[in-house]
């Protein structure tokens, strides 16, 4: 057995808490890292709002069937008082003792992080201060840590950036062509999000394909409510389609996306916006919502476009028009970042069931040898995953992302290397 090993298998039958702490939500999941096990997932959301409420879903052990349960959460409603009731649920199912870390979601490590990192006093105060540059996430992730210390105050507590994988981006691609000292003074670059799911998805396609990671040449494209585009070579991100914030690149939801940048003086000096309006207008009220005007969601547009009847059919047939070819545009743009390409995965809610939006975007990309198995696309739904292209084709695979699995089995590879000396 090598060095690395006894660590572990001491802590095979444990589990890590995956904790993924939003501003008015907590998402958690309790995994075995090395099955990769879900023991318990659920959702404690509405927090701050007297509808606050979570949801448990796990097999009961008993009956050996899933279980899913809502209750309502009591005042003052926030992350504590969820955290102490998802506790009390693992109290009760007898699952505590089996936890031996605590694995936060961090989305903005900046330049510090790009590894997962035990938390103690020093990175708390970074994370705070790297909530400058992600003032809607990191507060509310230093919200969980803070929570989380409190009810379990003798587990390690694992902090995994979103920004992470990205970190390995040369210069010409995480610099903007701004002046250097904004850069050099004040961090203003681009870091890319996602990491997470981006290597998760990698290391997938690494496998069906049989090669180690670091000889795999990618593009990723997670396709959710927020979507990225990330150009991987040799196993590492070289480029990807957020920014300094994940309102860069391509048409999101609710975020525009690329704009021009002169499009926010015009808002702001000829039609009166504040600069308040104008970023809540790019962050929450543009994307598909935007230009549909129904709604952000890719399954109701889909539902609305193919019913010719409803007025809105056309609109929302645009603004899934628009969102599937600025993602092609930016697929293709990364073919500048690569030598090579071994293939395109599609994942994330959309890439992974929306068969329309993944033909609309391959159909475009046929210049890079990308051709469409329409039969494989429409089989390819709701968590079934593979290639979805001809066999003449270039792969394209879609590949569901499992990014709470990935901090469960990095949180339990830093312990183990912390307690045999090798971090
Ligand atoms: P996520 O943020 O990864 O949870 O993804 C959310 C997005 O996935 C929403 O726009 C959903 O409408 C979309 N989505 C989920 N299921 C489907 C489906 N069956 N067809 C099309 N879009 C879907």
């Amino acid at each position: 057995m090598s060095k690395q090993q006894p660590a572990f298998t001491q802590t095979s039958v444990k589990a890590i808490l995956v904790i993924n702490c939003g501003s008015s939500s907590v998402k958690f999941s309790l995994i075995q890292p090395e099955s990769g096990k879900t023991l318990l997932s659920g959702l404690a959301e509405c927090l701050a709002t007297p509808q606050a409420s979570i949801t448990f879903k796990y097999n009961d052990g008993i009956h050996n069937q899933a279980q899913k349960e809502k209750s309502t959460l009591v005042a003052p409603f926030d992350h504590q008082i969820a955290l102490s009731t998802l506790v009390n649920k693992l109290v009760h199912l007898n699952l505590v003792d089996n936890i031996v870390a605590v694995g936060h979601r961090v989305v903005h490590g900046g330049e510090h992080y790009s590894q997962p990192t035990l938390i103690h006093a020093n990175i708390k105060i970074n994370i705070e201060k790297l909530a400058q540059l992600a003032p809607l996430h990191n507060p509310a992730n230093l919200i969980g840590i803070d929570a989380c210390q409190q009810v379990f105050p003798t587990l390690p507590q694992v902090a995994i950036f979103d920004t992470a994988f990205h970190q390995s981006m040369p210069e010409k691609a995480y610099l903007y062509g701004l002046p250097i000292k904004l850069y050099q003074e004040h961090s203003i670059r681009r870091y890319g999000f996602h990491g997470t799911s981006h290597y998760f998805v990698a290391n997938q396609a690494a496998s069906i394909m049989n090669k180690p990671l670091e000889q795999c040449n990618l593009i990723s494209a997670h396709l959710g409510n927020g979507c990225s585009v990330t150009a991987i070579k040799d196993g590492k991100s070289v480029d990807t389609s957020m920014g300094m914030t994940p309102l860069e690149g391509v048409m999101m939801g609710t975020r525009s996306g690329d704009i021009d940048a002169g499009i926010v003086f015009h808002l702001i000096k000829q039609l009166g916006y504040t600069a308040e309006e104008v970023d809540t207008l790019l962050n929450k009220k543009s994307g598909l919502l935007g230009l549909s005007e129904l709604s952000n969601d890719c399954r109701t547009l889909e539902t609305t476009m193919l019913d010719k009847s409803h007025p809105q059919s056309e609109q929302a047939r645009l603004a899934l028009t628009v969102f599937c070819y600025r993602i092609a545009k930016s697929i293709a743009s990364f073919s500048a970042s690569l030598s090579e390409l071994d293939g395109l995965i599609f994942t994330g809610g959309i890439g992974e069931n929306s068969a329309w939006v993944r033909q609309e975007i391959i159909n475009q990309l046929s210049l890079l040898n990308f051709h469409l198995c329409e039969e494989q696309n429409q089989a390819t739904c709701f968590g079934a995953s593979g290639n979805i292209t001809t066999e003449a084709s270039r792969p394209c695979w879609v590949i569901a992302t499992n990014e709470e699995w990935v901090i469960a089995e990095q949180s339990a590879k830093l312990l183990v290397s912390s307690s045999t000396g090798e971090l």
